[in-house]
């Protein structure tokens, strides 16, 4: 779907990154947790796309927030809308979704800008009353003392007794779990980071007695 969001919201989560809030003109646009839109940008004359990931619920709609990490010019760009600006858009994209209510216990694994579809899972599974454990477990390398949305997160987890927060900081969060003596066995596992990482992520937690088939992997990188 093609749509136009308006710039409702712009907050600084870390020094880098900002979580920015859209209302969309679509009251029809639907999305599942974990999934993207394509903001479409124009530069020298030249149109192309970038894909983020929405990071608020679905039950927000039509208005979605996406979380941007200033790494280049598309990402400076959507930063830099003011409140009342408005960007194109197509979505929504991705395959890392809740169709329905997991029937395991969970756990988020988290770096930078990965939190984002992490963060619409955990939003979501909150409004549907998940019971199961879930934990997240989250780092920045971008800004290691600053990691975004640590508020909610901490807030959270002394209201949602399923919910457990782990702050890597100073520690790789793979490790950081893995010294938790959880049996990974019995976990989804859902990690999401920029680039290798993802990779190097998910080669520790099957180091574990997690299975391949327990693990979902989400990479951002440039293309
Ligand atoms: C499925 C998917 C979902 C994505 N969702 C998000 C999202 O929710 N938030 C987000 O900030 N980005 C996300 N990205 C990355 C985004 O699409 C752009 O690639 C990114 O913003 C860089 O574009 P740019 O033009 O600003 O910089 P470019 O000049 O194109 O890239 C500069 C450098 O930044 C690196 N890079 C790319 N993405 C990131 C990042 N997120 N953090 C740190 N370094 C990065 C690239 O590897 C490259 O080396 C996603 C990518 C994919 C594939």
């Amino acid at each position: 779907m093609d749509c136009i969001g308006v710039v409702i919201a712009s907050r600084w989560l870390t020094p880098t990154i900002k979580s920015i809030r859209l209302e969309l003109d679509r009251s029809d646009f639907c999305f599942l947790p974990g999934q993207s839109v394509w903001p479409k940008f124009e530069r020298n004359g030249k149109t192309f796309s970038k894909i983020y990931s929405i990071a608020s619920s679905p039950s927000r709609c039509p208005e979605i927030e996406l979380c941007v990490s200033r790494v280049g010019w598309s990402s400076a760009f959507i930063q830099d809308l003011a409140v009342g600006e408005t960007i194109a858009m197509r979505g929504p994209y991705g395959l890392m979704t809740l169709k329905q209510l997991p029937h395991r216990p969970r756990i988020y694994i988290a770096e930078g800008s990965g939190i984002a579809p992490l963060k619409s899972h955990i939003d979501w599974l909150r409004e549907a009353g998940f019971r199961q454990s879930l934990w997240l477990v989250q780092s920045n390398p971008e800004t290691p003392d600053a990691l975004p949305y640590w508020e909610e997160w901490r807030s959270l987890s002394q209201r949602w007794p399923a919910f457990h927060y782990l702050e890597a900081v100073g520690v790789l969060p793979e490790v950081l779990l893995t010294r938790q003596g959880l049996n990974l066995s019995e976990f989804e596992i859902d990690i999401c980071a920029v680039g290798d990482r993802t990779q190097q992520i998910q080669d520790v937690v099957l180091a574990t007695s997690a299975r391949l088939s327990q693990v979902r992997t989400e990479e951002f990188f440039a293309f």
